[in-house]
């Protein structure tokens, strides 16, 4: 058992991923995963999320992703899981697994400012609910993984997705303390023993950034916490089931790791990296 067997934070066109749960399915099995997991994002009331999530009434996705799982009977496992946004209107239960993920702040004026789809985002968010004040920007997003996290998804998805579009600093100092405080703090919330953190390389994939999710310093104080890990590639497309994952074992391993959590059918196994 290795961890390239295993990738089960994938999007497909029920969502916004690029390619048909058939064309992603092939595509991981022709790859060598034995557990592949369906992660489509949930329904959320956001309007520009129309057209990029699954329907409130999931029933249909649940159908297609079971025929597959039956298609793919003793060749590969299906998992059947859910990327469930901070601000989804629907429970993320009846799933093999969920991903808890924030991709929005709500402001107090009702608006919705994310952390995912480019730096405008951002830059309205600190103006219009901040004061200008970029580290508030920040510590507002991870008081949002502090809330998920307290959930206990069974996994934390891409922790500081905040850094997407900071490139070298150019939105926020990454290394500033109140930023270190808050992004330590929400993962103090979260519970070692219910939820896997996901090293997530999603950002890497689409050009974003050169490093998996999360910072080092994320990835450390996990390992002291008693954490587990588990290696995700946040994949889009058919052609990135499992990409970076070689960055990621180098990630881990620097951070203390030796082994990683796969997810099966029969539950949560560990392999070493
Ligand atoms: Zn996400
Ligand atoms: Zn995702």
């Amino acid at each position: 058992m290795t961890v390239y067997e295993c990738s089960v934070h994938t999007h497909a066109d029920w969502c916004d991923g690029k390619n048909s749960l058939a064309e992603m399915a092939a595509a991981a099995c022709a790859a060598g995963v034995k557990h592949y997991g369906v992660s489509c994002h949930s329904h959320t009331p956001i309007p520009i999320d129309e057209g990029c999530v699954l329907d409130a009434d999931m029933t249909a996705y649940r159908k297609a992703v079971l025929d597959l799982r039956a298609e793919y009977e003793g060749r590969m496992e299906i998992l059947l899981g859910l990327e469930w946004d901070s601000q989804s209107d629907i429970c993320p239960e009846g799933f093999d697994y969920w991903i808890g993920s924030v991709h929005y702040q709500r402001g107090d004026n009702g608006k919705y400012y994310c952390a995912d789809w480019g730096e405008d985002h951002f830059l309205r968010c600190r103006d219009e609910l901040c004061g200008g004040d970029s580290l508030a920007v920040t510590e507002g997003y991870f008081r949002e993984v502090a809330r998920i996290a307290a959930m206990k998804p069974t996994i934390l998805g891409h922790f500081d997705l905040i850094t997407k579009h900071n490139g070298p600093g150019l939105l926020f100092d990454e290394e500033n303390p109140r930023y270190i405080a808050a992004a330590l703090e929400a993962l103090h919330a979260a519970d070692p023993k219910a939820t896997l953190l996901e090293i997530n390389t999603g950002g890497m994939a689409r050009g974003y950034r050169t490093t998996p999710y999360p910072a080092p310093f994320i990835l450390r104080e996990w390992k002291e916490m008693g954490g587990r890990i588990i290696l995700t590639s946040d994949a889009h497309n058919a052609d990135k089931i499992l990409y970076g994952y070689a960055d990621s074992v180098a990630l881990a391993k620097a951070a203390g790791f030796e082994r990683s959590s796969i997810l099966t059918l029969a539950g949560e196994r560990e392999c070493p990296l």
